[in-house]
């Protein structure tokens, strides 16, 4: 790969993602980028990298490449487009990559990290709008062979489940298994209502003489819908993981939920909720970070869905024998026990707004995936309180 001067605006402009954006402030965020080259054989993108930047073609063409069984290579998609966007979506679900990117001729990019694609979509709706487009047209175009796969994976499925009703054999990985196949068919299922509306916006944007404030209004419809797709997707993703791909970290808390702390208290801030913590004595532990962020995340959000402005969360911990304990408790609406007894069950939800009834099933797993345990008490209309225990490391 070789690093070519920077991308002069002219070039810039006539790149759709950023085509819609003032030269002034294409020569700001000109320098978040860097023009690379790629000769024909070259890998962009390794699968199962961690994702840290995206992609804009300026010319060549390049393979979406995902490997199979028997190292062979399977082709999902090419990219050849002038402006086509790639690599973009591994980085809105914060994700490995699922799939490689290999140049078949020689290739002429736009990088940008993921620093620059957040100011992007933070300020530039036409750039978002383009992220959006992008990850419908690719998942358009997945689409098909996604549901053929599912459907062969389906059929694989129910024999499974035959044969372990047989042999009741390796229960919980085909357990796992089972869940992941409902799961799938459930997301696919809640995809169409957010496709739909932002094909439909899409193509209202795509009219002409429309209204600015309507575009901001629409590009923003489509920004929420693409969002919850994310959710639905990540979460499919977090139990289908499974412990078998835990990236354990030996850490100290509370040391190493700081910056989950911080992105707590801001969503907490932006409800006008607060947060209180109280932490008792340090301990090793041994973690997958990222997971453990989606539990908290999911803790927290539900928290919110049942509390009113003014509320707050509290967070604390302490440790007891070889355990370091901690709740996350809520001043929320509160449960009833019909409904207390089913929060861990797989789409079990009971709300106004209907989730998605797995954020506390993926909370249970990865907590048993870390040798801990959760557990829940909650009075009505007085809050709810969720337990987590965790093995400590011994020093
Ligand atoms: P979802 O949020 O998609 O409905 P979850 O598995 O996260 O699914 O939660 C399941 C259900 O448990 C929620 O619909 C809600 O009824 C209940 N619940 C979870 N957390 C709380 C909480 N902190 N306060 C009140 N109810 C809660
Ligand atoms: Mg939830």
């Amino acid at each position: 790969m070789r690093i070519l001067d920077p991308p002069p605006i002219p070039l810039l402009q006539e790149l759709e993602p950023f085509s819609g954006i003032h030269p002034q402030e294409l020569e700001r965020i000109s320098n978040l980028m860097q023009r690379q080259l790629f000769a024909s054989g070259e890998v962009l993108i390794e699968e199962g990298a961690v994702a840290t930047k995206f992609f804009v073609l300026i010319k060549g063409r390049l393979e979406v490449v995902k490997s199979t069984e028997g190292n062979d290579q399977e082709v999902l998609n090419t990219i050849n487009q002038s402006g086509e966007l790639f690599g973009e979506m591994a980085l809105v679900e914060d994700k490995l990559r699922s799939a490689g990117i290999v140049a078949k001729v020689e290739s002429e990019v736009l990088v940008v990290q993921k620093e620059g694609f957040l100011e992007l979509v933070n300020h530039f709706p036409q750039f978002t709008l383009e992220v959006a487009r992008s990850i419908s047209h690719y998942l358009r175009k997945t689409d098909a062979t996604l549901i053929g796969t599912l459907e062969v994976k389906n059929r694989e499925l129910n024999s499974t489940i035959e044969e372990l009703n047989a042999t009741r054999e390796a229960l919980v990985d085909n357990e796992r298994l089972s869940i992941v196949g409902r799961m799938a068919s459930t997301i696919l299922h809640d995809l169409k209502n957010p496709m739909t509306t932002i094909a439909g916006f899409a193509q209202l944007i795509g009219l002409k003489e429309m209204p600015y404030e309507d575009v901001v209004k629409y590009t923003k419809i489509i920004s929420q819908q693409v969002n919850q797709f994310n959710t639905l997707a990540q979460e499919l993703l977090a139990f289908a993981q499974g412990s078998s791909t835990l990236q354990l970290q030996e850490l100290e808390f509370p040391a190493c939920i700081e910056d989950s702390l911080a992105s707590i208290n801001h969503n907490l801030v932006q409800h006008s909720m607060k947060l209180v913590t109280d932490f008792n004595g340090e301990a090793r532990i041994h973690i997958d970070p990222s997971r453990f962020y989606r539990v908290y995340e999911n803790l927290v959000n539900n928290a919110i869905e049942a509390m009113n402005s003014g509320d707050t969360l509290s967070i604390s911990s302490r440790l007891e024998d070889d355990h370091l304990i901690m709740t996350i408790a809520d001043t929320g609406h509160g449960m009833e026990a019909e409904v207390l007894s089913k929060v861990f069950d797989e789409f079990f939800t009971h709300k106004k707004h209907k989730g998605t009834g797995l954020g506390l099933a993926i909370v249970k797993s990865i907590i048993s995936d870390h040798n801990g345990e959760i557990s829940v008490e909650s009075v009505l209309d007085q809050g709810t309180t969720f337990t987590i225990t965790l093995p400590v490391l011994k020093t």
